[in-house]
């Protein structure tokens, strides 16, 4: 069988991710991901045609990996998504919610006067219109797609749900790692280990990071959350509302449960967020074995009594005008809208409060500005004074550091012939590819935007 392999995506940056893969006269792509970081309607037009594509196989619903599924359908693209059933509940809320802000730029843009791209990029129809071409595959069952191709999911302990797909080409394999997570990410598991392959994808998104271990990350968070309980102020959580907001959440459970702190309210004030709670009290499936024996116990770490969820921008508006000591998660995690904003100008003037940040800050971003010491920023037209102790804790991320992601492409059995380096700015990247070539004397290179890559079949 031919074989080859193209990147239209993820090169040199973290988003977009979309790789096709040649088998034949069939064409799979992988991932179908919005570039992030540029005007949304800059996504429309595909760097290949979407006619000409005959499945995608997706690795998880993060929208820098799923963003223009309905894109890929209102273009023309008749074949089916596969990816796992936590995928397929999570990529609902995380489309519509694309829509959202597909749509808040367009109404920006049009107030603006801007010609060209004020339409938004897709609508709730085009979402709903995508879902119904959903085919879930289980972790570990291998699936048929055509004669003599087929894949399986591993898991890759990114978020819930998220998978390593592994493709097989009448026995040449190739292997995608999706996002991998960190090892000893609470609630889901360690991601599995490849055991074979001829091919590998590979991200790098800390291609050239070594993360603080998770355990100096959460004595931090009791740090910040003892703090506020002792002055009387509110912890402010800008929080990514898929992963992050769960493991923290997890954590803070744990923290009360030891009595380390007194029990002070915990606020899930981001719709999103809690509708991604909720999808991921449904998938038992995917829980690591502590979880599993915590539930079998009777305690349910995403539910304890001072946790409250608020629906509604009534319910919002009472946290923010409340005196009380609480702990406050709202979206977005770069404060680059939502009703983290709110919070935040009540917030940031109060020496007594923290504001914390859990995940990687994107420049230009609200968040990037106050996590670089601004003293003052802008929210809504208004100045606002920063007073608040604003800090940043870095050992949650949802992705393998450098080390984990050697060791995860060391394990696997014989040397990939060849490994593609992605999904990392270009200084990760290309750290992480010489890196293997030097260490793992491996075949390794970041590829070109759109070169095709022929792979020689060894089945
Ligand atoms: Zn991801």
């Amino acid at each position: 069988m031919d074989l080859s392999v193209t990147f239209h995506g993820a090169v040199g940056r973290t988003t977009g991710s979309a790789h096709i893969i040649q088998a034949g006269n069939k064409r799979i792509l992988l991932d179908c991901g919005m570039i992030q970081g540029i005007p949304h309607h800059y996504n429309r037009k595909f760097s290949f045609d979407p006619k000409s594509i005959d499945h995608l196989v997706l690795s998880h619903a993060h929208i820098d990996h799923s963003g223009r599924i309905p894109l890929l359908y209102q273009q023309g693209y008749e074949g089916p998504v596969y990816c796992t059933p936590a995928t397929k509940d999570l990529l609902k809320i995380l489309l519509l919610d694309a829509v959202k802000i597909s749509k808040e730029e367009a109404r920006k843009a049009s107030r603006k006067k801007q010609r060209g791209g004020i339409e938004p990029l897709y609508d709730e129809e085009d979402v709903f219109e995508a879902l119904k071409h959903i085919i879930s595959v289980s972790y570990h069952k291998t699936k048929t797609i055509e004669k003599n191709i087929s894949f399986k999911y591993l898991d890759a302990g990114h978020i819930l749900g998220s998978a390593q797909p592994i493709l097989d080409f009448d026995g040449t394999k190739i292997a995608f790692t999706g996002d991998l997570g960190q090892n000893g990410i609470p609630l889901i598991k360690n991601p599995d280990p490849i055991e074979e392959t001829h091919y590998l994808i590979t991200e790098s998104t800390y291609g050239n990071r070594i993360h603080p271990p998770m355990e100096k990350a959460r004595d931090m968070l009791l740090e910040y959350a003892k703090h506020v309980s002792q002055e009387g102020g509110k912890l402010i959580i800008p929080s990514f509302a898929v992963g992050r907001t769960q493991i923290l959440i997890y954590f803070l459970n744990a923290i009360f449960e030891k009595g380390e702190i007194d029990r002070t309210p915990v606020y899930i004030d981001s719709p999103m967020a809690i509708d991604a709670t909720e999808v991921y009290l449904d998938h038992p499936e995917c829980y690591d074995k502590e979880t599993l024996s915590l539930l079998k116990s009777g305690d349910n770490p995403l539910t304890f009594p001072e946790l409250k969820f608020s629906k509604s921008s009534r319910e919002s508006r009472a946290i923010r005008s409340g005196w009380e000591t609480c702990v406050v998660f709202a979206g977005s995690g770069m404060c680059t809208g939502g009703r983290i904003l709110s919070h935040l100008i009540n917030e940031l003037p109060t020496r007594k409060s923290v504001v914390l940040f859990v995940g990687y800050q994107a420049r230009g971003t609200l968040g990037r500005k106050i996590v670089e010491g601004a003293e003052e920023v802008e929210i809504y037209q208004k100045k606002i004074p920063v007073k608040a102790k604003i800090k940043m804790i870095r050992g949650f991320s949802a992705h393998a550091d450098k080390r984990e992601l050697r060791a995860h492409i060391e394990r696997i059995k014989k040397k990939p012939l060849k490994t593609f380096v992605l999904h990392g700015e270009a200084e990760q990247s290309l750290t992480f590819a010489a890196e293997l070539r030097n260490i793992l004397r491996i075949w390794a290179r970041v590829p070109e935007y759109k070169q095709e890559y022929s792979l020689r079949s060894v089945g």
